[in-house]
């Protein structure tokens, strides 16, 4: 036993995480890197990707993890292909990944462990109470004290709402099949279907996973799933031919970032606080950014005893990229939802790969909108309103 261990009782820490998604392993890793004594919980009786996820990441998502694309975690390396309405196709040319999202979170973990995190499988977070500056914790197995808790735990976040927190960002409700036993026409192409009739303000996916396995997906806002889902299906005849062998959905917050989600001592990160980039729905690489900023700054925030919420704001000047890429993905969002399936044919005859995932992901999304003032009708129902700040 060492004089830290006598001086600290061992259910202090300095940092508690609570969930072990991409945020959360994420946030451990980082805190443990500052050297703050830090205890991950995660309630289900293992780190893995339990909630249904496409599994389909950039390139970019695993160097900002730390993580090598090593063979087990990269299914296949993919393209892209975005299809309007009529049927026309944009290739993305950039290459993406299709992952075991298991192994990444457990790769993170292993290095949040290496760097000295504690991690509990098999615990939830019950309660959290704050007081004089400590944060008391109570979970399914004990109680413990720290000096801050970032709540990872997703969108029905009960950190959250033990922090008082109402507002939830605005979900798309999902249902994603594993169907097993079809015919993909390509492994290393997942497609991307938009279209009012096949799936309103919201879009519907194929991503393959083996030459007999696709996963396939939809979102819909304002409107049952499964019809349209099973209409989905249909549509593709034999080429989707074959047994549901998983069968989930769950709510994806795509309403940006909740108003507020730092706190003295305590901040929400990824899905807790809608970190996802709403008009792809992906949130594994922002969750992954949001845990790795969560993590330093509340490692650091507690060994230097300011647990303030005007400590931990700091937080907002390291994940800001993210923020602004959020917000301006969202105003994307918001005006290319009430487009027509004829506006949306429009732009796929106007728009060049680089441009749909630039305006996809909130970047250089006044470039593409300058590009648009060419097109008089797409000029008034989107570049318009996408210049306007
Ligand atoms: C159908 C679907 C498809 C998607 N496809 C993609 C995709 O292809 N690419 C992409 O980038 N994103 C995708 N996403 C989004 C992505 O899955 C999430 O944005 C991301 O996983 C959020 O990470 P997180 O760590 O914030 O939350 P989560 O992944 O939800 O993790 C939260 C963790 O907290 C744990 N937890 C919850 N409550 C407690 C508690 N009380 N105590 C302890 N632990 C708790 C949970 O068990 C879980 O492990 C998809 C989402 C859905 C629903």
């Amino acid at each position: 036993m060492s004089l830290g261990d006598l001086r600290m009782p061992s259910n202090r820490y300095d940092v508690i995480v609570v969930g072990g998604g991409p945020a959360g392993v994420s946030a451990a890793k980082s805190s443990a890197l500052t050297g703050a004594k830090t205890l991950l919980i995660e309630r289900n009786q293992l780190i893995a990707a339990l909630k249904p996820c496409g599994q389909a990441i950039s390139k970019k998502t695993l160097e900002t993890a730390g993580v090598k694309p090593v063979q087990g975690l990269v299914i296949n390396e993919v393209s892209a292909r975005v299809y309007a309405p009529n049927g026309r196709s944009v290739k993305i040319g950039e290459t993406g990944y299709m992952i075991n999202k298991t192994i990444l979170l457990q790769e993170i973990a292993a290095q949040a462990a290496e760097h000295g995190a504690e991690i509990h499988v098999g615990e939830a977070f019950i309660d959290l109470k704050r007081r004089n500056g400590e944060v008391l914790v109570k979970t399914s197995r004990g109680e413990y004290s720290a000096s801050i808790v970032i709540g990872a735990d997703g969108y029905n976040s009960r950190v959250a709402r033990n922090l008082g927190v109402q507002e939830k960002s605005e979900p798309i409700p999902t249902l994603q099949y594993l169907i097993a036993g079809c015919k993909p026409e390509a492994v290393d192409e997942i497609r991307i279907y938009l279209g009012n009739d096949l799936a309103p303000k919201g879009y519907a996916w194929m991503f393959p996973v083996s030459e007999r396995i696709v996963e396939v997906g939809i979102g819909v806002r304002g409107a049952p799933l499964k019809p349209y889902m099973d209409k989905f299906i249909r549509k593709f005849g034999c080429e989707l031919d074959g047994q549901i062998i998983d069968n989930r959905g769950a709510p994806v917050p795509v309403g940006g970032l909740i108003s507020k989600y730092i706190f003295d001592g305590a901040i929400l990160i990824g899905d807790a606080a809608g970190m996802v980039i709403p008009l792809t729905g992906g949130g594994i690489h922002s969750s992954i950014a949001s845990g790795l900023a969560a993590g330093e700054v509340a490692g650091k925030a507690s060994q230097e005893g300011d647990t303030s919420e005007k400590r931990l704001l700091e937080f907002n000047e390291k994940y800001k990229p993210w923020i602004d890429r959020i917000r301006k993905s969202l105003k994307a969002l918001r005006i290319l939802e009430e487009l027509s399936d004829e506006d949306l044919n429009e732009l796929a005859e106007v728009l060049e790969d680089r441009d749909i995932v630039d305006i996809a992901n909130g970047l250089n999304v006044a470039r593409v909108a300058r590009k648009l003032m060419a097109h008089p009708r797409l000029a008034i129902k989107l570049a318009k309103p996408l210049l306007r700040s």
